[in-house]
């Protein structure tokens, strides 16, 4: 697999200077605000950005979903809109409304559902390609607008917390080794995670799979076990962080009044920079108000810890 870094660059340097709506959604990243709320050795920076609140606020159940046109089929994008295309099927987008400094979309060439069975692989591939991003995947009902078109997205690296997070070991330890594939739990983080890490790509994802079957038998009446997963490359190794989900959307999302917060948890929330579409929502909320988001919508470190040691 070939490093796409300069391609996409180029198609960055090109759409920035050719599309203009990109061009002043990518400017707007100066004004967006940012609030650091500090927990126990780790922190979660709030990002109050209303450019996402087409995304925030999608409706994704199959009715709505049927009902419009898909913005991700090449029929629908936008003119201006170019791409760089990867492996046999897949094309890199710039994302128009970023919430990275360089945000990617990296869309099927087909209308096929957002599922990860079987396209894991081709996240690890994206992961080589793009050393410079870390590729995530929100799962139909976990953060995907378009649940019915099978996509990936992609930001630089350096933004997330967990990605430096994951380098201290008073939050997270290396729970099993299976050949050359290490399994990391972590612990005191709020939200259930498991951690995969090593060079060889199809032990990686044999591990995942077995991990998603496990799940899997857990969420029988779900399109796919609910998941968002990041990966990126470090050195020579893979590092993957697989995030359990057992809702979707929390229940301040759906209160009325002063009790709401529209947030709407995906990769990038979990991966700690929760997304604030609303001003007052950013102003407002709290470290209790993010703890109890990320306790209801993941699963618990424990739970995570007895699916990863009876699946993996
Ligand atoms: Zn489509």
């Amino acid at each position: 697999m070939k490093d796409y870094s300069q391609k996409v660059k180029e198609l960055f340097d090109s759409q920035l200077a050719d599309w203009s709506q990109a061009r002043d959604n990518y400017r707007q990243l100066d004004n967006v605000k940012v609030r650091e709320i500090s927990f126990a050795g780790y922190s979660i920076a709030v990002q109050f950005n209303p450019g996402r609140i087409t995304s925030s606020a999608a409706k994704v159940d199959a009715r709505s979903i049927e009902a419009r046109p898909c913005f991700l089929c090449g029929n629908n994008r936008p003119a201006e809109q170019k791409g760089v295309p990867f492996s046999d099927d897949f094309v890199i987008l710039i994302n128009p409304f970023p919430i990275f400094r360089r945000h990617l979309t990296i869309v099927s060439g087909s209308h096929i559902p957002q599922r990860i069975a079987g396209r894991f692989g081709t996240m690890l591939s994206l992961a080589r390609a793009l050393p410079e991003y870390v590729i995530f995947y929100n799962g139909p009902q976990c953060g995907a607008s378009a649940p019915d078109h099978l996509h990936f997205q992609a930001g630089n690296r350096g933004f997330l917390p967990v990605e430096k997070d994951f380098s201290n070991p008073l939050l997270c330890s290396k729970a099993l080794t299976a050949r050359s594939t290490e399994a990391w739990l972590w612990r005191g983080y709020g939200r259930g995670m498991v951690t995969l890490k090593g060079t060889d790509d199809t032990e990686i994802a044999g591990l995942f799979d077995r991990f998603y079957a496990g799940f899997a038998r857990s969420q029988p009446d779900r399109p796919e076990p609910m998941l968002n997963i990041l990966a990126y490359i470090t050195g020579h190794e893979w590092v993957v962080h697989i995030i359990p989900r057992s809702v979707h959307r929390p229940a301040c999302y759906f209160a009325e009044g002063d009790a709401k917060i529209l947030l709407s948890p995906a990769s990038v929330d979990l991966g700690g920079v929760f997304i604030t579409p609303r001003e007052e929502d950013f102003n407002k909320i709290t470290q209790a108000d993010i703890s109890d988001i990320l306790t209801e919508v993941c699963l618990s470190e424990e739970e995570v810890k007895k699916l990863t040691s009876q699946s993996i």
